[in-house]
C-alpha cells in the first residue's frame, strides 16, 4: 500500500527539490520499456502534462507491473529526479506503486490514441480522461471562474432566477413542460382539456429558456445583477451551434442604455478571452497544435481590436451589395441566418461585429422601440466561426408600449402581469444581454462543435449520460 501525502501532478512538475520522496496519484496514459525498465506517463488532470515515472524492474517486480496498463489508476511513491528526457524536468523514480484500478486492455475504450470526435462522444462518459477533453474542461471551469470574477469586481450581484417557470411567452424558443401529472392518466376538464389545476404547481410550468425576465426584476431594484445557469430549449436543430440544454450568462443592468450594454458586453468578452490567454496557456497551446492553428493569434486579434458597431440595416446592404450566393437571400425584415453574420465578421469586416437596431418583427416583445416604428433597441454581438454569440437590447421601460406590444404579439398579458408591474412601480431605463457559455466556449477554444464543450451533452434523442 502506497502511504503518504499526495501531491498533485500539476505541483509535482515544478518542483525543485530533486532526492526529496513524493507520492502521486493517476491514470496510466501509457507505458512501454523494455525488461529491465519502464516508462509510465501518468495524469491526473490537474494539468495537461504527464509525470513521467520510470521503475527498475529489480525494484518493483514483473508481477506488480503486470495490471499497470493505458487507463489503470495508480499511487506511485518515490524518489524526485532530474529528468534526461526532453519536454519534461522531473521524474520520479518508483520505489512502490499500488494499484487502485486496473483496465483490460482488451475492452478499455481508450485504449489507443487518436480517436475521433465522433467517437469520443459516443463514450462521453471516458472523454474527460483525453487531453483534448481535459483541456477543454479546464478552459471552461477558468471561463466560469472568470464571469464571476468580472461581474464582482464590478460590483453586481449573482442573482439566482429560477428553473422552472409558470411564464411560457420568454419568447427565446421551444419549451421543455415539467409535470408530475401520470402521462397514461392525464386528468381532463368538463371541456376535455388536460386539468393543470391537479398538476404539481397547479399550473402549465416548463424548464426555463431564459432567465432575463427575472433577472430585470433584480436589476430593478439591486442595480447591477447576472445570472449563470442552465437553459433549456426544445429545439430540433441539429447544428454545431445549438444544444438543447446550455449554460447562459445573462447581466442586467438598470440605468444602461443600449451604449452602455454594448460597451459592457465588449469588455465582457475582452476580458474573458485575456484571462484564457494568461492562465489557460498550457492547454490552449495543446488546442492550438492539434485543431486549430489559428486559435492563440485568433484570441490576440479579438482582444487588440475594437469591435465595428453598426445597425442591422446597413448590415443588410452590405451583404446584398456583396454578390455573394448565399443558401438563405437577404433582405430587409430577414433574421440573419449564421451564414450572413459569419460573412459580415469573417469575409467583410475581419473582426468581430455588434449590429444594433434590427427590425422589430424578429425580435423579442420587451425590446425598447425605436423612434421610427419600424425598429427596435436590439444588439447581437458576432463572432468569427461563431456567428451570434451575445444576442442582447436596451428594454422597454415605458407600461403602454410594452403592453401594445405584449397585446400586438398575442402574447398572454394575465402571465405577464408582474413583468409589467415594474413599469407601473419606479420603472427605470435598463438594458441587458444574453452570453451563451458553450458559445464563448467554443470561440475560446477552437473546438467546431458545441456537442465537444459540454462534459454531457443534450442534443435530440441524446441524454444516455
Ligand atoms: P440563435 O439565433 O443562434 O439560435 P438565439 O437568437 O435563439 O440564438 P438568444 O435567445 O438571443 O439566442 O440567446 C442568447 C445567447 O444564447 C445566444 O446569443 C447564444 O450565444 C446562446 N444560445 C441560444 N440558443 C442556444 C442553444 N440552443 N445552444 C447553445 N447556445 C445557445
Ligand atoms: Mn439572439
Amino acid at each position: 500500500m502506497v502511504t503518504g501525502k499526495r501531491i498533485v501532478i500539476k505541483e509535482a512538475l515544478q518542483l525543485k527539490d530533486f532526492g526529496s520522496e513524493i507520492v502521486v496519484k493517476g491514470w496510466v496514459r501509457t507505458r512501454r520499456g523494455n525488461k529491465n525498465v519502464a516508462f509510465i506517463a501518468l495524469n491526473d488532470g490537474t494539468i495537461i502534462h504527464n509525470i513521467q515515472v520510470v521503475v527498475d524492474l529489480s525494484v518493483i517486480s514483473e508481477e506488480i507491473l503486470k495490471p499497470v496498463t493505458t487507463g489503470s489508476c495508480i499511487a506511485v511513491k518515490g524518489q524526485l529526479v532530474a529528468s534526461v528526457g526532453q519536454g519534461q524536468t522531473v521524474e520520479i523514480q518508483a520505489k512502490e506503486i499500488e494499484v487502485y484500478g486496473t483496465a483490460d486492455p482488451d475492452t478499455y475504450p481508450l485504449q489507443k490514441k487518436g480517436h475521433s470526435l465522433e467517437f469520443l462522444r459516443e463514450i462521453a462518459y471516458l472523454r474527460p480522461r483525453t487531453n483534448t477533453f481535459g483541456a477543454v474542461l479546464r478552459i471552461r471551469h477558468a471561463m466560469a471562474f472568470a464571469i464571476h470574477q468580472f461581474f464582482n469586481d464590478k460590483g453586481y450581484y449573482y442573482l439566482h432566477t429560477p428553473i422552472i417557470t409558470g411564464s411560457d411567452c420568454e419568447g427565446a424558443g421551444a419549451m421543455f413542460q415539467v409535470t408530475t401529472m401520470n402521462l397514461n392518466q392525464l386528468p381532463k376538464t368538463q371541456e376535455g382539456e388536460i386539468d393543470y389545476n391537479e398538476d404539481f404547481f397547479g399550473k402549465m410550468t416548463s424548464l426555463t429558456v431564459s432567465g432575463q425576465l427575472e433577472g430585470e426584476l433584480g436589476a430593478l431594484a439591486l442595480s447591477g445583477i447576472y445570472t449563470f445557469g442552465p437553459t433549456f430549449r426544445a429545439e430540433n436543430s441539429n447544428t454545431p451551434r445549438h444544444l438543447a440544454e446550455f449554460w447562459m450568462i445573462e447581466p442586467e443592468v438598470a440605468f444602461n442604455d443600449i451604449i452602455d450594454n454594448m460597451d459592457l458586453a465588449e469588455d465582457f468578452l475582452k476580458y474573458l478571452i485575456a484571462y484564457a490567454l494568461k492562465n489557460c496557456m498550457d492547454d490552449l497551446k495543446f488546442l492550438n497544435e492539434m485543431y486549430d492553428k489559428e486559435l492563440i493569434e485568433r484570441l490576440q486579434f479579438v482582444v487588440d481590436n475594437q469591435f465595428e458597431r453598426l445597425p442591422y440595416t446597413k448590415g443588410v446592404e452590405i451583404l446584398i451589395a456583396s454578390g455573394q450566393k448565399f443558401e438563405f437571400p437577404v433582405q430587409w425584415g430577414i433574421d440573419l441566418q449564421s451564414e450572413h453574420e459569419r460573412y459580415l465578421v469573417e469575409k467583410h469586416f475581419k473582426k468581430p461585429v455588434i449590429l444594433t437596431d434590427y427590425p422589430k418583427d424578429i425580435k423579442a416583445f420587451y425590446m425598447k422601440q425605436n423612434e421610427d416604428g419600424k425598429t427596435v433597441r436590439a444588439m447581437d454581438v458576432l463572432f468569427p466561426r461563431i456567428g451570434e454569440i451575445i444576442g442582447g437590447s436596451q428594454r422597454e421601460e415605458d407600461y403602454d408600449k410594452l403592453k401594445n406590444r405584449i397585446e400586438e404579439m398575442h402574447l398572454p398579458v394575465k402571465d405577464l402581469w408582474w413583468y409589467l408591474d415594474t413599469r407601473k412601480f419606479g420603472t427605470a431605463p435598463h438594458s441587458g444581454f444574453g452570453l451563451g457559455f458553450e458559445r464563448l466556449i467554443l470561440f475560446v477554444t477552437g473546438m467546431g462543435n458545441i456537442r465537444d464543450v459540454i462534459p454531457f451533452p443534450r442534443t435530440p434523442k441524446n441524454a444516455e449520460f
